[in-house]
């Protein structure tokens, strides 16, 4: 059992590998023969809905299958080991922050949520200049919302926000934090500026200006916000470090065939001693992170206290990433940083993972809490 993967989680890697190299590669090659990626970004979902990976990241209650948290970091790290931008559309959506949603909350957002009938983004990030952070206050059964979120990514084509917002009642009496669905066509939300950023990501920030939400429309209860947005974020936190791990093998693997092929100089660049001392250290950095990585997803299937242990995969997987990356733009050369070139676009797609879903360092700091405040955590 190499890896100790069972055997079930090998046929599903080995199913998984030729899904990509049968569905995904060819029309990869046709998206760069000048075919439209919208039109077969479809075609995967709906050959990804037959082979059943698509609902592997929807609940059972709404006709999903879903997969381990082991099953999902394996396919996560396969997917980004293609570096191939089609694999973005083979999982379905999940349900992320409304996933214990019910009522109208459920019918009217997570459902269509669920069945790509609209779009979602997630608002938590103010701007540095913020005089006060976004709050909500309740008058009747409504919540009226004031703030501003700064980095909604995916937020000028959303369908309805999840925003964190601080919750008082109509005497400015503090009720703790609260995750409200605010529709994006809402009277007072506004959409300041659209940007992209180097990974090629687009977002955009808003101001909510005096925005009626009715309560309902408030996940779970009041004062849940924050542990709720922390709840979801774990696995999230996973999957970026699946992400990073894959990338790291593709960088690997573009490096190795680079080491062996011929050079100007008459001798490969892997017959050079210098050369295979940083060729080896990427291979052991990676060869740790995923150690780390599948030690992480096994403690979080096993249901026990993972945060701390989710969060060093996360800061670990993410810098190795970074730092196998950067080593493979310079063992590979000029070349790399060619515009265009599949190392210069995996490196500025490397670089956001150090900040998404908790800046490393401040990760670092929870880590340290959750040891020296709360006793948590394994070495
Ligand atoms: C590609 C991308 C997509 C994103 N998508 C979203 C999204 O959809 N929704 C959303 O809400 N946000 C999103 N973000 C924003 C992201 O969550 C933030 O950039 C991240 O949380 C860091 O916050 P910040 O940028 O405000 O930096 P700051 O909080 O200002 O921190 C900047 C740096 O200061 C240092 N620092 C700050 N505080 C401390 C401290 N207490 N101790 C030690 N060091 C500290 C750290 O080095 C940190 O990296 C996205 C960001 C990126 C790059």
């Amino acid at each position: 059992m190499p890896d100790q993967m069972s055997s079930a989680l090998q046929k599903l890697k080995s199913d998984a590998e030729l899904f990509l190299q049968q569905e995904v590669e060819p029309r990869e090659l046709r998206i760069a023969g000048g075919e439209d990626p919208v039109e077969l970004a479809a075609e995967i979902r709906e050959v990804s809905k037959l082979a059943g990976y698509y609902y592997k990241t929807q609940p059972e209650a709404y006709g999903g299958s879903p997969a381990s948290v082991l099953e999902l970091t394996m396919l996560r790290e396969l997917w980004a080991s293609a570096n191939a931008p089609l694999t973005r559309h083979i999982f379905g959506p999940g349900p992320g922050l409304l996933h214990q949603a019910q009522g109208d909350l459920r019918s009217n957002y997570l459902e269509p949520l669920l069945a790509g009938a609209a779009r979602g983004a997630f608002g938590f990030t103010e701007p540095d200049d913020a005089l006060r952070p976004t709050w909500a206050v309740i008058d009747d059964d409504s919540l009226v919302i004031t703030g501003q979120k700064s980095y909604v990514t995916g937020g000028e084509t959303a369908d309805f926000l999840s925003i964190l917002v601080n919750v008082e009642d109509s005497n400015g009496g503090k009720l703790g934090t609260a995750m409200v669905v605010v529709d994006r066509s809402a009277a007072g939300v506004v959409m300041d500026k659209t940007f992209s950023s180097m990974e090629g990501g687009g977002h955009a920030s808003f101001r909510f200006e005096r925005v009626r939400v009715p309560l309902w429309h408030v996940v779970g209860e009041l004062g849940e916000g924050m542990p709720r947005a922390l709840a979801n974020i774990g696995n999230v936190r996973l999957m970026v470090a699946a992400e990073a791990m894959g990338m790291s093998q593709w960088a690997i693997q573009f490096v190795s065939n680079h080491l062996l092929a011929p050079h100007r100089t008459g001798i490969p660049l892997g017959d050079k001693e210098g050369v295979r001392l940083r060729y080896a250290e990427l291979r052991i950095q990676t060869f740790a992170a995923r150690s780390a990585l599948y030690r992480a997803a096994r403690l979080v299937d096993e249901a026990e206290n993972s945060v701390n242990e989710v969060i060093a995969a996360k800061v670990f997987c993410t810098e190795v990433a970074g730092s196998v990356v950067d080593w493979a733009v310079q063992l590979v050369g000029g070349q790399a940083l060619v515009v265009g070139h599949p190392l210069e676009s995996l490196y500025r797609r490397v670089r956001s993972l150090r900040l998404v879903e908790g800046a490393n360092d401040l990760l670092r700091l929870n880590l340290a809490k959750g040891d020296l405040e709360l006793g948590k955590g394994r070495l």
